[in-house]
């Protein structure tokens, strides 16, 4: 088979299967390369179409596509949307009975399945191994890539043994795929993986539809809430926080005000768990709160909005979920709310953690980083992308592009907190210094006679909110420390003497008091930049009802029937023939077999 040949029939695939017109960015080069048994390596943001870079070369080569994925509580629902566009799929984890597994093990090496789903650990069992060395395999694909590499926030050891299909399965081509970006875990992966070889394909990371959010924190969960009140009402979204216990107060919080939350953690029972996730996905409306044990694989397309009550531990955190937004490509906010007590908490973590120095360092590293987007004085989207290895420019779709911080020389400010920890023998915390500053005449205060120290009273023109921003940008800057060992002591580290000496000045990041989040234009949430009229509107409201019958009947979420995307363009051509209807993006052959004659109906009926 030529090379034109191979690409006319992955685009007769897309088109016919999956009912999209055309490949987006290096999806075609990718499907060429693997279905002519080349190895790749793929990075691609969220959304941007991994899964077709695998799916369609398991349809045009021979054989049984093997996708190793650690997501088997996911499984489920990608062999379900699969099933709906007529390519047969299965998994095997250990969630299924003795017997289903024999039925699929059985359907793989009769060459009875397209695609099969199987977990990393499940994968490296002999009988597993064996399984597929007696069928024939098209490819591997090797999902969530980065869950190989040490350093990544979602190490798995039994990736690293994933090294041996090369070993095993010489002939077979690998594909290895992850939304991560960063330089250090590209290396890591094509290494461990035994990819040195391939091809690597990097897309753009940007996600234009996300617009990027940091507000200083005063009271969180007021804050948030008037953010999904003002700009989220009735939207679908995600809310992280640390622990455990932040969760379940947040979700409860959220409850009392009216907010459809449901809670989720690693601590709570598995059926509540997973049933929680599963209203998620399956229902509007529900925003999740929970720890980042959630969200890995989500592949929502709808979720408007992400939350953070919490700083994240790295950028490649905070990137991988605030880009659980808008999958759909439709406008999507990454809001998070930061203050003092972050950074502090952040450090603390590091420090008492059991690591080695060296995990401690990339740790801190990392972390220094995160600060950095944080306070930044330009886009955040540019500093992001610059993390990454990718050259950007001002975006104009964040909040410093929208409304410019205003930075000022803050040294003499800094001299006075810098000289005030100095002076009460660096062993008291940041509530005690500031108070010094402030000249408030507390017990402490009194009991230690700090009403003698010269900067006692220097601070008084400025708010208690004021200098915890300023000593908040002091520690992310690296010219205080918290101790943990001494009660949460400030100290000063080396990089304070110049500061202090007067040979280095300091440019501040002006401390904004919180707004309330008003309702913007339309158009910084998703469904209501609608360009539908009335009468669309209408049709397209009543297909959403049909959906969500039909969803119910078919028991898989309703994005699986067909996306926002796809019915707002059926409400706006309101095809009156299955030709017609063909026509519409993301309507393949199978979905218009199973549901054209209803739909046409539907809008015969509307008029
Ligand atoms: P990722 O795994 O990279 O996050 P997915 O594979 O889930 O992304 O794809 C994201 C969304 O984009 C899915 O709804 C998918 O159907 C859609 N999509 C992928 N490729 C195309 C394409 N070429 N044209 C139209 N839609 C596409
Ligand atoms: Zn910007």
């Amino acid at each position: 088979m030529t090379d034109s040949d191979t690409s006319a029939r992955a685009l007769h695939l897309l088109q016919t299967v999956f009912g999209y017109p055309a490949f987006r960015g290096h999806q075609g080069a990718i499907v060429e390369h693997i279905a002519a048994g080349g190895d790749a390596l793929v990075l691609m943001p969220t959304g941007a179409g991994k899964s077709l870079c695998y799916q369609i070369p398991a349809l045009l080569r021979e054989g049984v596509g093997v996708v190793v994925s650690p997501l088997i509580a996911l499984m489920q629902d990608q062999v379900d949307a699969l099933a709906e566009v007529g390519v047969r799929a299965a998994f095997l984890n250990s969630t299924q009975t003795f017997e289903e597994s024999m039925r699929i093990e059985r359907l793989v090496r009769t060459g009875g399945l397209d695609l099969v789903y199987v977990a990393p650990e499940r994968l490296m069992t002999p009988r597993c191994l064996e399984l597929f060395e007696a069928s024939k395999i098209s490819l591997f694909a090797i999902d969530e890539a980065h869950c190989v590499s040490q350093w990544g926030h979602d190490f798995r050891p039994e990736y690293i043994k994933l090294s041996i299909l090369h070993e095993r399965f010489p002939q077979v081509p690998r594909i290895a795929l992850t939304a991560t970006a960063d330089q250090q875990t590209r290396t890591e992966i094509a290494h461990r993986l035994q990819l040195d070889d391939a091809m690597k394909f990097v897309s753009s990371f940007d996600r234009p539809n996300i617009r990027y959010q940091i507000v200083e924190k005063a009271n969180g969960r007021k804050q948030l809430l008037d953010f999904i009140e003002g700009e989220h009402a009735g939207d679908a979204g995600i809310v992280y926080c640390l622990s455990r216990k932040k969760v379940e107060e947040t979700a409860e919080f959220l409850n009392s005000q009216g907010v459809n939350a449901l809670p989720y953690h690693a601590g709570m029972d598995f059926s509540e768990r997973s049933k929680n996730q599963s209203r998620f996905l399956r229902e509007e409306s529900i925003v999740m709160v929970a720890t980042i044990a959630f969200g890995m694989g989500i592949d929502k397309p709808d979720v408007r909005f992400v939350a953070h009550l919490d700083l994240p531990k790295s950028i490649e955190g905070y990137y991988q979920e605030t880009g659980r937004a808008g999958r759909d490509g439709q406008p999507a906010n990454a809001w998070m709310a930061y203050g003092l007590q972050d950074v502090v908490q952040q450090r603390r973590m590091i420090d008492e953690s059991e690591a080695d120095e060296t995990f401690k360092r990339v740790q801190g590293v990392k972390l220094d980083a995160m600060l950095g987007l944080c306070e930044t004085l330009s886009c955040r989207r540019m500093r992001l992308l610059e993390y990454f290895g990718q050259p950007a420019t001002p975006c104009g779709n964040c909040d410093t592009c929208l409304t410019p911080p205003v930075s000022y020389d803050g040294t003499v400010q800094v001299q006075k907190m810098l000289s005030t920890i100095y002076r009460v023998d660096q062993r008291f915390g940041a509530l005690h210094v500031i108070d010094v500053l402030r000249g408030v005449d507390s017990e402490k205060v009194k009991q230690w006679r700090h009403e003698q120290v010269s900067t006692f009273g220097i601070g008084a023109d400025r708010s208690d909110a004021e200098w915890r921003a300023l000593l908040r940008q002091v520690i992310a800057l690296g010219l205080v420390q918290v101790d943990h060992e001494a009660y949460s002591a400030l100290k000063l580290t080396d990089a304070a003497k110049p500061v202090l000496r007067g040979e280095q000045k300091i440019q501040l990041r002006q401390y904004q008091k919180p707004v309330k989040a008003k309702r913007t234009s339309a158009k910084s949430t998703g469904y209501v930049e609608s360009d539908l009229s009335g009468g669309e509107q209408t049709l397209f409201d009543k297909l959403r009802w049909w959906r969500v019958e039909t969803a119910r009947k078919h028991n898989v979420p309703a994005y699986v029937i067909f996306h926002d995307a796809t019915m707002r363009e059926i409400a706006k051509a309101k095809p009156a023939s299955m030709a017609e209807l063909r026509n519409i993006t993301g309507v393949g052959e199978k979905k218009l077999e199973t549901y054209g004659e209803e739909i046409v109906a539907l809008i015969a009926e509307f008029g």
